[in-house]
């Protein structure tokens, strides 16, 4: 048996050890890395991650009992803030009638007929337990729609861990393209092509070239895996053209977009309809759930329907159907994406004013509720000049802000969200911690 005693002040070698250190010296002896998702681990900034014991509102606290400004939100779900009093409320009320049945329920339609009210061009919808497993049934199904195998993905967007979309661009945007992880079969990745996200024009001569045999393009909206990258304009309009043309299926991965940077997302905001689209994280409000949803045609190629397969033991689990309800219910009140996204742009506006103050090169990105920064002058509008930024400075910068009390996402190329929790205050307590931390990079 394995017994942990974690006490505080326990000894490391460093001296006095918090403890979320020995928290963390723990889970490494047990879960690979002492994660059970890589970017937790801190790899790209260093250091220790707090181990989080409790997050009400806009703020966490960690083990050690030191709270935190929370710009993570478990990576875009928590938007009304953490351990909102009406969302635990649902959860609760559906945990007290029975935790899963493996049978339809009520509580199933009324999430999905949510997602449909606010995103009509789900004419239906199948609820998964992740924004991957939404990604990879959603793909299965264009290519048994269409017949079809090649997908096309853009360099920096992320739509889940499926093997399909583990991957990177070849020599060139008309070759096959390469696995990204080890354990993707080579031929996987071959049946994927990359192209440049915000490059149209290299997108139309992909279509010249291999238009007939493409089942869909897959893309980010607003790219959010490489820090935030809006699309230029024209872009989305191209995508969605060159699809209609050639018969393929347009699938926009709103896993973060979704009830984010507006209620009706970014199809709404750009006013661009995809064939299929993919949600995740805010349509679960915090619980386990993804879904994909789209023109009825195609989604009725799926089992029982049709002929292609997908299926879950827990999809649509009461829980997550409780908590995915109340958020909606929560962002879909009036003002709610308008005020979100006043309180970002001035975060952002600001960080920008007190970096020229300080004399650091630096930009932001923002859009609704979610923002990225990147050490550069800018602008970043593609996926080279996100990778031209400085990431040891945002590293620095990082565990500055982490000191004074700010938790960004940890690492470069991750988007950071705000929720309505986040008050004027609360910005100005960013800006301030900012402030000594634009200092220190300039002295
Ligand atoms: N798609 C996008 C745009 C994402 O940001 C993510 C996760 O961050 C995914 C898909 C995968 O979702 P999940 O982590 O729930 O599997």
């Amino acid at each position: 048996m394995l017994v942990f005693v974690v006490k505080c002040g326990a000894f490391g070698a460093g001296g006095v050890m918090s403890q979320s250190e020995a928290l963390f010296a723990q889970a490494q002896a047990l879960l690979p890395g002492g994660v059970n998702s890589p970017v937790r681990a801190f790899g790209r900034v260093g250091g220790t991650p707090p181990f989080i014991k409790c997050g009400k509102g806009a703020r966490v606290t960690d083990v050690d009992g030191k709270e935190y400004l929370d710009y993570v939100g478990s990576w875009g779900p928590m938007i009304v803030g953490h351990a909102h009093p009406q969302v635990v409320a649902a959860v609760q009320q559906a945990a007290a009638q029975g935790l899963s049945f493996g049978a339809p329920t009520e509580a199933e339609s009324q999430l999905a007929a949510a997602i449909i009210r606010h995103m009509p061009a789900l004419e239906r919808v199948r609820l998964v337990n992740s924004g991957t497993e939404a990604s990879m049934s959603a793909i299965r199904l264009a290519r048994g729609f269409t017949g079809r195998e090649l997908l096309v993905k853009f360099e920096g967007c992320y739509h889940g861990h499926c093997d399909s979309l583990l991957v990177k661009a070849g020599s060139g945007a008309l070759t096959l393209g390469e696995p990204d992880s080890l354990g993707v079969p080579a031929a996987f990745a071959q049946r994927t092509l990359t192209a440049e996200f915000n490059n149209a024009e290299q997108l139309r001569e992909l279509f010249a070239a291999k238009g007939g045999e493409i089942a869909a393009v897959i893309l980010e909206p607003v790219a959010g895996n490489m820090g935030c990258v809006p699309p230029a304009p024209g872009f989305l309009e191209a995508a969605r053209e060159l699809c209609t043309r050639d018969g393929a299926l347009l699938i926009l991965d709103e896993v973060m977009t979704g009830f984010r940077v507006a209620l009706g997302g970014a199809q709404a905001l750009y006013s661009i309809k995809p064939d299929l689209c993919i949600l995740g994280k805010i349509v679960g409000g915090g619980l386990p759930v993804g879904a994909f949803g789209g023109r009825q045609d195609i989604m009725e190629a799926l089992a029982p329907l049709g002929g292609v397969y997908q299926a879950g033991t827990l999809s649509g689990n009461p829980l997550a159907m409780a908590a995915g309800l109340a958020t909606l219910e929560l962002v879909a009140e009036p003002g709610f994406h308008e005020q979100l996204g006043w309180r970002t742009m001035r975060l952002t506006d600001e960080l920008c004013t007190l970096a020229l103050d300080a004399g650091v090169a630096f930009t932001a990105n923002q859009v609704g509720g979610m923002f990225s920064f990147f050490f550069s002058p800018g602008p970043v509008k593609t996926f080279a000049q996100v990778m031209n930024a400085d990431t040891a400075r945002f590293s620095r910068f990082f565990r500055a802000m982490l000191d004074a009390g700010v938790y960004l996402a940890p690492s470069p190329f991750e988007s950071g969200f705000v929720s309505a929790a986040h008050d004027d205050a609360d910005i100005d307590q960013t800006l301030e911690a900012a402030k000594g931390a634009f200092q220190q990079l300039a002295a």
